[in-house]
């Protein structure tokens, strides 16, 4: 049965919502706002967004950025009390926040739960001790398992995001994350790649010499494996890198990182080239595979790089498709 489609309908709440300083954020950067919206601002956000949407599609009202359960109990329950009233009316379902792991206790999910909260993600960003207390994330990887823990146990969906090439991470330990996100159970995920945002501590460790990011080539390695390892065991990835915007095309506000409008793409690609590389046994004759309409674009790869690369390997190639194949399957032969 097709199900319908899911719609978020965002807000977003900058740093200010935040009183932690990790070393990469710069929130107001990230979200392009500058204030926290008010209640009326919240309400415009919604019926606009409301005015858009198909009536068919399931709708919920998401806080994103910032750091919800930190804003003051009286403006989480008005930005609440708003979006229930949403839900009342039938015109969506359900809300999810984004929060850390140290602002999760009892008493704050019984309440989001009373107001209609179903999803609630926590920037994770890494599992690893020293990773976290290089970023100034403020927590440890213990208060990630306690918050995530209590989640599950108070029944909300758990999304846990992570961030890849902190200050101090490894592909080792950017996995073991990875690992522990589907260990402890996460229905959904995002994977970003750490940027160097202007007006952060990041961006002086970066012109001090003593913070060096990923690559674009070396991000898009690990960002492959990584969504591998999650597809694998059934974890959702809503996203992976922020979302594109002229913003980040600035070299005043994106000063180093793997940036790439694209950088799913390029994940994909190379998720293929490894299978490729790991399956097709080098022969004499002309290569053909055979691949889902679906997976198409990403088997020639990003701006065909996968097709140069086949070309490179095993000389003549041709990529077609078949209606048989699942999405992860190939077939190929030599003529
Ligand atoms: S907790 Fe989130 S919003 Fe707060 S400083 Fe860290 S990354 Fe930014």
């Amino acid at each position: 049965m097709k199900q319908n489609k899911h719609y978020n309908i965002p807000i977003f709440l900058p740093e200010l919502a935040c009183r932690n300083k990790c070393v990469f954020c710069n929130q107001r950067n990230i979200s392009g706002t500058h204030h926290i919206p008010t209640i009326q601002d919240a309400q415009e956000i919604i019926e606009t967004h409301l005015t858009t949407i198909p009536t068919s599609g399931t709708k919920q009202i998401a806080f994103f950025g910032g750091n919800f359960t930190g804003l003051p109990i009286e403006q989480q329950k008005a930005f609440l009390k708003l979006a229930q009233s949403y839900i009342h009316k039938g015109a969506v379902e359900s809300i999810r926040i984004s929060t850390r792991p140290d602002y999760i206790s009892e008493d704050i999910l019984r309440m989001l739960h009373s107001y209609g909260v179903k999803d609630i993600e926590l920037g994770a960003q890494s599992f690893d001790n020293e990773v976290l207390a290089l970023s100034q994330r403020g927590h440890t990887s213990e208060d990630i398992i306690r918050a995530a823990e209590l989640i599950r146990t108070y029944h909300f969906k758990l999304g846990l995001q992570m961030m890849i090439g902190l200050p101090g991470d490894s592909y080792e330990k950017s996995m073991h994350t990875a690992q522990k996100i589907i260990d402890y159970k996460a229905d959904t995920t995002r994977i970003y790649p750490c940027l160097v945002i202007a007006n952060t501590v990041l961006a002086d460790m970066y012109t001090q010499g003593r913070y060096k990011p990923l690559d674009r080539a070396t991000a898009t390695v690990w960002l492959a494996d990584i969504y591998s390892l999650f597809s694998q065991h059934n974890i959702r990835i809503l996203r992976v890198g922020l979302h594109p915007s002229k913003d980040f095309e600035s070299s005043e506000i994106v000063l180093a990182g793997p940036y790439h409008p694209s950088i799913k793409q390029l994940a994909l690609s190379q998720i293929w080239k490894n299978r490729f590389a790991e399956k097709i046994k080098l022969k004499k004759g002309k290569l053909h595979i055979s691949v889902s309409a679906e997976a198409l674009p990403y088997a020639i790869g990003y701006e065909s790089s996968n097709k140069q690369w086949l070309r490179e390997t095993y000389g003549w190639v041709a990529i077609h498709t078949d209606t048989h194949l699942q999405y992860d399957e190939f077939t190929y032969c030599y003529n």
